[in-house]
């Protein structure tokens, strides 16, 4: 399994390491989290977040 890029909190350069190798700061993932169109449970979501429109 390839390693995920992380990118850091701080100066936003991009690495491997869970903490940055410029700064020291701690490093976010890159990715945003997959997204799936068949999402079966954000109608329980969206229920939750706005009530008001079901
Ligand atoms: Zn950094």
């Amino acid at each position: 399994m390839p390693a995920l890029m992380k990118v850091c909190q701080n100066c936003n350069k991009y690495s491997l390491e869970l903490k940055c190798p410029s700064c020291g700061s701690n490093t976010n993932a890159a990715h945003p989290p997959k997204y799936s169109k068949e999402d079966k449970y954000a109608i329980y979501r969206r229920k939750e977040l706005y009530p008001q429109f079901f």
